[in-house]
């Protein structure tokens, strides 16, 4: 299993460990808003990702935080008026719903940030005793940059540069460096009412960003652990402050081994912002797309590579989607009424498709290449599709389902309404009786459900229409 490391920019060989499970942790969501493409395509390629790790034998703890502390909760609570913990409630039980619906569901344990203000607490304290952070009167505590001469080396950017990723809460003029983050930020006095505030020994106030992650870490995996996931746009200053944060803190490097970034994600060609209006939501993700249409859309795109989420890539995915289901969907029709003898047809060609999809799947989980290697198999079949003998056709089908059914699809197979085969089965008589208008009418109310008959030499096939 090969994996490409951010941190050493090579792909490195992953390793069972011996006894124990693989840590992985990926950044999860703040609860603030609706979950976006951006976010969704990190979730669901981890999703991706640690299914295919686990059908291969690697047991994983795949453990992921809910950022429900923070300035843009804090926000949009002043604007609506209500608490910050209301919002981030909303937003995470939405979060937890969509993971359902679109069968995300390989995270063993997520973490909120206000659980465990504690080992927060703890981390601050060390840094600060270590002399790695300093105070600023009626702002908060912030990490000292020039104390930590390994910053930017996950980012491959220097201190210098350090001021072009200050965000957030991290703004004071009366920082040491410019790129200073803050670790915990003093409770202000008139915002009080929608802000969050913790008792500490240093001062009562609220966690920063960064050290959320490292504090939950360190609770669940200790000071050093195996992976850690994100979108690419986290990798500076985020994770870079993570870094800083866990090594100066426990003295020990490196605090990650395996680095893992999912590429950049933009609309029609743009960035998505706000301000330009462009932002995707998981609805509208929805409206256009079922939840396996938008696994095989994330599939379609290897998880480091620049995806642009446009209308061509969406009604793309969907022929795509629809080519996979009716290929199983014949095969089916096939093993039940097929009469070929043959069954050494597609064996060779079998045995390739199962080596040439582990084989991208262990290369860095290369999925466009997997689903190429699907393709080819498809088109080998389609040589000769209603020749194949049953048994060929019951394999073909059994080897792909199961490629697929470990990617994450949960809908490859759908079932025909009781009432549709009813339809088409009458429609097959009259067309044995010659009755053709009565078999064209019975065809025309097959449609009105939502549906097609195609006549093939094995009898009718039939599948869903396109919208
Ligand atoms: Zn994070």
């Amino acid at each position: 299993m090969l994996i490409y490391n951010s941190l050493t920019e090579k792909k490195e060989i992953l390793k069972k460990p011996f006894f124990r499970k693989l840590k992985l942790f990926v950044c999860g969501p703040t609860v603030y808003d609706s979950p976006h493409i951006g976010n969704l395509r990190t979730f669901m390629s981890f999703d991706i990702i640690v299914r295919y790790l686990r059908s291969r034998g690697f047991k994983v703890f795949y453990l992921q935080n809910i950022t429900d502390v923070d300035d843009k909760i804090i926000a949009r609570a002043e604007q609506e008026k209500t608490s910050w913990k209301n919002i981030s409630e909303r937003y995470e039980k939405e979060f937890i719903e969509n993971n359902t619906l679109l069968n995300i569901g390989m995270v063993d344990r997520y973490a909120r940030a206000t659980d465990h203000i504690p080992a927060i607490i703890s981390q601050v304290t060390t840094l600060i005793k270590k002399g790695y952070a300093y105070r600023i009167d009626g702002d908060g505590w912030y990490f000292d940059l020039s104390k930590f001469p390994d910053y930017g080396k996950l980012a491959h950017r220097t201190i210098a540069q350090a001021e072009d990723g200050v965000s957030r809460i991290d703004t004071s003029r009366n920082k040491k460096n410019t790129g200073d983050f803050c670790l915990w930020k003093f409770s202000s006095s008139e915002n009080k009412k929608y802000e969050p505030s913790w008792d500490a020994p240093f001062g009562s106030g609220r966690p920063g960003w960064h050290i959320e992650d490292t504090a939950i870490t360190e609770s669940f995996f200790g000071i050093q652990y195996d992976i850690h996931g994100g979108g690419v746009d986290l990798k500076f200053p985020h994770h870079e402050a993570e870094i800083a944060q866990q090594e100066s803190a426990s003295g020990k490097k490196p605090f990650v081994k395996l680095w893992m970034h999912v590429g950049f994600l933009q609309v029609n060609g743009q960035k998505m912002s706000k301000s330009l209006g462009n932002f995707v939501t998981v609805h509208d993700i929805l409206s256009k797309l079922s939840p396996d249409e938008f696994r095989l859309l994330i599939l379609q795109h290897h998880y480091r590579a620049a995806f642009n989420f446009s209308d061509d890539a969406v009604s793309f995915t969907k022929t795509n989607f629809r080519q996979i289901v009716d290929f199983l969907a014949q095969l089916a029709l096939v093993a039940e009424k097929g009469s070929g003898k043959n069954e050494d047809v597609l064996r060779a060609e079998i045995t390739k498709f199962e080596v040439s999809f582990h084989k991208a799947m262990e290369d860095d989980f290369n999925t466009p290449e997997a689903l190429a290697a699907l393709h080819t198999l498809m088109n080998a079949a389609y040589n000769d599709l209603y020749s194949l003998s049953p048994r060929v056709a019951q394999k073909t089908r059994e080897v792909c389902i199961s490629s697929l059914k470990n990617l994450g699809f949960k809908d490859i197979l759908p079932a025909i309404p009781e009432k549709v085969s009813e339809l088409v089965a009458e429609r097959e008589l009259s067309r044995i009786h010659k009755q053709f208008t009565h078999a064209d009418a019975l065809r025309n109310d097959v449609r009105a459900l939502g549906y097609e008959v195609e006549d093939t030499p094995l009898g009718p096939f039939v599948r869903k229409s396109i919208k």
